[in-house]
């Protein structure tokens, strides 16, 4: 094994679409959120589990990764592309039967006038000011647009997981007030807003991170272990130094284990002489700069010596290394790179 282990268990994906499912309550229909290649965890094979969980509405941030869904699910389940009808998106749009959510009315314009009759929905903008028509703007297509027919009408919250100003009830009134009376669908909540309670959930949710265990879903399954072979191991004496500009110091003699894994497998610079690998419970401060392809790590007093290193699994979840590396669970996710040996686990077949 010369590269690092990226171990994806399909039961725990599973569960957690269920348990979200089960959060979203009865007569809500639960999606899932697979953007950035399924949360980094690879689309195909978390598309697959989840639409075997009961999911069948997708979504994904843009048309190229709608593609990549359809290839992985075939006909027949919905997939939905937040980023909207973007030029130059016609075809595959309307080639692989993808539903754009119209963002402005430029976009809305293009929509009716490439793909006449081709399914669409509405994402409205309710106080993030990032994607989406405004109140004025959606007053003024509003009546168009319903007659068209639109699959579905989405907001998104920007405070779902941290709302100190109440903010969340802020935007829940204003999409109400968009959304009221047009006999669409709606939907409001990612994650967060599953957890805010079932005045946010409409019709449809949209979970992304908590299906891939992480918060603000306090309660999910852990879904990934990621695990770093030890290449070699040796003793360093008082006042010899360890990596890349010498950073770290030792003051005793340490035994001190360099493992294949490095920041571009996504393993970020800034856990450098903070971060902690893990030996079945025994941690092992990270020592030294974490470098492109290699970190080095303190396995004195070990029992024996490891064959690999944990950053995350039993011993430390995503959460633990983004709160280290100040970041959020989404970034140490969507970072993880591709040279791994992606396992997957579960599941029911391929
Ligand atoms: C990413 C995203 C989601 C999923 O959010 P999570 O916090 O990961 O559950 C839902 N809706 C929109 C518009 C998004 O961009």
């Amino acid at each position: 094994m010369a590269t690092g282990s990226l171990t994806i268990d399909l039961d725990a994906l599973a569960r957690n679409w269920t348990a979200l499912d089960r959060a979203s309550g009865p007569g809500v229909e639960t999606g899932a959120v697979v953007k950035a290649d399924g949360y980094g965890l690879g689309a195909a094979h978390v598309a697959r589990t989840l639409a075997r969980a009961g999911a069948r509405r997708f979504f994904v941030a843009v048309a190229e990764e709608g593609a990549a869904i359809r290839e992985a699910l075939g006909r027949g389940p919905e997939i939905c592309v937040f980023g909207g009808h973007m030029a130059g998106d016609t075809d595959m749009i309307g080639d692989l039967d993808l539903i754009p959510m119209l963002n402005s009315v430029e976009q809305l314009t293009r929509h009716f006038e490439a793909l006449p009759g081709h399914p669409f929905g509405i994402q409205l903008d309710t106080g993030m000011n990032r994607l989406g028509m405004e109140p004025a703007e959606w007053a003024a297509v509003r009546d168009i647009a319903l007659a068209a027919g639109p699959r579905l009408l989405m907001s998104h919250l920007a405070c779902a997981d941290e709302d100190t100003t109440g903010f969340n009830g802020k935007q829940l009134a204003t999409f109400r007030e968009m959304t009221e009376g047009c006999g669409v669908p709606r939907s409001l909540s990612a994650t967060g807003g599953i957890l805010l309670g079932p005045e946010y959930h409409f019709d449809v949710t949209r979970p992304g991170i908590g299906l891939y265990g992480a918060r603000p879903f306090a309660d999910a399954a852990p879904v990934v272990t990621l695990s770093l072979p030890v290449i070699q191991a040796r003793e360093v004496e008082p006042g010899e130094a360890v990596g890349y500009g010498c950073t770290w110091v030792a003051g005793d003699r340490r035994r001190v284990a360099t493992v294949a894994g490095g920041y571009a497998d996504g393993i970020l610079r800034y856990l450098t002489n903070r971060g902690t690998l893990w030996a079945d419970g025994h941690p092992c401060p990270i020592l030294g700069r974490v470098s492109m392809d290699l970190i080095t790590a303190d396995i004195t007093g070990l029992p024996r010596m490891p064959d690999a290193l944990d950053l995350i699994g039993p011993d430390q979840s995503v959460d633990d290394v983004a709160d280290i590396a100040q970041t959020i669970g989404y970034e140490v996710l969507t970072s993880l790179g591709a040279r791994y040996a992606r396992h997957y686990t579960g599941g029911t077949g391929p």
